[in-house]
């Protein structure tokens, strides 16, 4: 089964031909889209000033204008509440992994104090992080379009290695939502080692040994380190390791950091007069990028002189890089590698190009053994081009251009299972290798529940009845348990025959039940290529469709807990704030019972508002009962 190439705008099967797929870098601070011209991949930049990273911001500006990009860039501390930037750290994200981090971000996220994914509240809208995401990637298919001359409809795009499924099934939501077919996506320490041709054996080499790679990724915001071995054109990830809060705009703070001890300037003065704030902030950050090239740095800002040398900088940085080193060498134990063994080691962020960064990274990887880092250390002059690059190579093999590399079998639509509110949740996504083996926990949403129906079904639309049926079973037997208590694993697994199997298991029964399914790939490729046209199509709609379902069900679910946690605790609520409980009930159902999922999200946010200090309430008395009981 080979990739079936479709045609996005007349809804058909294409025909054989040089076909343009762009590769893109969704990245936390900047975005970029690259392509193939000929066998050379190229960053796509601004027709009009020439620059080749679109900051991954979006303003919402009070005249309903969406701004992404530079020109939201300034609105950061203008118009903090309604400019979203580090998006990419929501991808997939219950409030719950967020909760320590969401301060640092100017805008409003609501706690709705579920495991629901998160929701960013701008004004009396709410979106979700795949819907902002999509906003990103709308500019740059834009740019694409306007720079090459034609209608960009299938991409390639790059996530973390460490990125889970779910954050992986978001990314794939964005692209569709941008209308975009998105064909895979690849690791972006993948990427960056496709760009230096490190997985490429030439034919009397092909029982060469598998090659290791290091790849250091210091971003804006982040610091990843993965370890891959790479043989044969497959590219497993052997480790990871990193700080989700480290990254270059620490290097800016520690500038500022220095100034601030130098008494320079003042923190009172910078909190006091915000765009004086800002300009400080910029201009440590000029500092920094000058500092690369030269020995020192001055600036008059607001008639204060602010200067710092490449000495003071590097010392001021000094404990960040060593910190990055630590995790280098946790990768490593985790990969059990010993510096030398490593074969190459890819530079990838903007960040690496500060030259204490660069020689920290050889040092490490040349200690303590004959061979020079250097000669194995593969830095490009643009660092943070790195991963679009590679996310362009691999586009072009995807579009069959490059012979010489293989395709592997893969299914041609994605595979999942109906979960509440007819919802499908994809658990092996299209274009996965076979044979595989994937599998994700569910839990039950009634008390006592004993029964699941497992219904499985195969297509990109987001409800499942727009799906192909491929079958279902019950899963019978569970013990009575209290809702999301019970742990059911559902596993897919497909051979190398295509022979699909699920399999419903209680993990702390053992019960189970198991389905075979042959007849997935029983359409026909015409019927393959319309389902991916209407996906991309119905996007939009879908994704409303869903938001809108996603929003009852959580409603629906506090209602329950409400009434719940009513019954439970007569004795803590008075009769107002009962009656007050009630009320917000009411208005919450004529919500649910509506069409408008924003209301639906605000009632869900006043109930919560509402309620949080009465369950913090009930939940002090349930300590001190706890601790009367123990009392001797
Ligand atoms: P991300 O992958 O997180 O989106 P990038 O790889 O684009 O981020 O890196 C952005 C960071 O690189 C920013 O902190 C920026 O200041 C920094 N940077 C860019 N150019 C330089 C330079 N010449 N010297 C030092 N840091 C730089
Ligand atoms: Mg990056």
């Amino acid at each position: 089964m080979a990739i079936v190439p479709i045609n996005m705008q007349e809804g058909k099967i294409a025909e054989e031909k040089r076909e343009l797929i762009v590769g893109i870098d969704l990245g936390t601070t900047n975005s970029l889209v690259a392509y193939m011209d000929g066998d050379k991949p190229q960053i796509i930049k601004d027709p009009e000033n020439g620059t080749a990273l679109v900051p991954s911001i979006i303003y919402f500006s009070p005249d309903g204008q969406i701004l992404v990009g530079n020109a939201a860039k300034k609105y950061l501390t203008e118009d903090p509440q309604n400019t979203i930037f580090s998006v990419k750290r929501l991808m997939g994200k219950a409030f719950g992994d967020i909760k320590s981090f969401k301060n640092i971000l100017g805008y409003q996220i609501i706690d709705d104090d579920t495991d629901s994914l998160v929701k960013i509240r701008v004004k009396d809208k709410f979106y979700s992080p795949i819907e902002l995401s999509s906003l990103i990637l709308k500019e740059l298919k834009t740019r694409a379009e306007g720079v090459l001359d034609t209608e960009i409809s299938k991409v390639v795009i790059t996530v973390p290695a460490y990125f889970n499924d779910t954050q992986r099934q978001a990314t794939r939501d964005v692209g569709k939502l941008a209308g975009l077919d998105v064909l895979r996506i690849v690791n972006e320490p993948t990427a960056a080692s496709l760009v230096y041709g490190l997985g490429d054996t030439k034919e009397n080499e092909s029982t060469a040994p598998a090659k290791k790679v290091a790849v250091y990724d210091l971003g804006g915001g982040t610091f990843d380190i993965s370890i891959l071995e790479i043989g044969d054109g497959i590219y497993e990830v052997l480790s990871t390791n990193g700080d989700t809060f480290l990254g270059g705009d620490d290097f800016d703070r520690a500038i500022i950091d220095y100034w601030l001890a130098q008494n320079i300037i003042q923190s009172k003065e910078m909190e006091a007069d915000k765009s004086l704030g800002q300009s400080i902030r910029l201009a440590a950050e000029r500092a920094k990028i000058a500092l690369t090239e030269n020995d020192f740095f001055s600036q008059e800002i607001n008639g204060q002189l602010l200067s710092i040398s490449r000495q003071q900088f590097e010392e001021s940085i000094r404990p960040l890089i060593e910190k990055t080193i630590d995790l280098c060498s946790n990768a490593m134990k985790d990969a059990k590698l010993v510096p030398k063994e490593i074969d190459a080691i890819v530079l990838v962020g903007g960040s690496t190009r500060v030259p204490l960064v660069k020689a920290s990274v050889n040092n490490f990887f040349s200690q303590a053994d004959q061979k020079s880092g250097d000669e194995r250390l593969k830095d490009y002059i643009n660092p943070d081009e790195t991963v679009a690059l590679g996310a362009a190579i691999q586009a072009d093999i995807l579009a069959g251009n490059n012979k010489d590399t293989l395709l592997l079998d893969i299914t041609p639509l994605s595979l999942g299972i109906e979960t509440i509110g007819d919802l499908m949740d994809v658990i092996l996504p299209r274009n996965s290798k076979i044979p595989a083996k994937v599998g994700r926990e569910y839990t039950t949403s009634v008390d006592g529940q004993t029964k699941l129906k497992v219904a499985i079904y195969q297509g990109e639309r987001q409800l499942v009845g727009d799906n192909r049926k491929l079958g279902e079973f019950i899963l019978t037997g569970i013990p009575p348990m209290p809702a999301g208590l019970p742990k059911i694993e559902i596993g897919f697994i497909i051979d190398a025959d295509g022979v699909l199997n699920v399999r419903a298991r209680e993990k702390r029964s053992g019960v189970e039940q198991t389905i075979e399914i042959r007849s997935q790939y029983g359409i026909s490729e015409e019927e393959m290529g319309k389902m991916l046209i209407d996906s991309v199509r119905n996007a939009k709609d879908d994704m409303k469709i869903k938001a809108l379902l996603e929003a009852r069900n959580e409603g629906n679910h506090i209602l329950y807990a409400i009434d719940k946690f009513i019954h439970q605790n007569p004795d803590i609520l008075s009769v107002g704030e009962v009656m007050t409980l009630l009320d917000h009930k009411t208005h919450l159902q004529e919500a649910i019972d509506g069409v408008d999922k924003d209301l639906i999200n605000v009632r869900i946010q006043e109930l919560n508002d509402f309620s949080a200090p009465l369950a913090h309430r009930a939940m002090d008395k349930t300590i001190l009962d706890a601790m009367k009981g123990t009392s001797v």
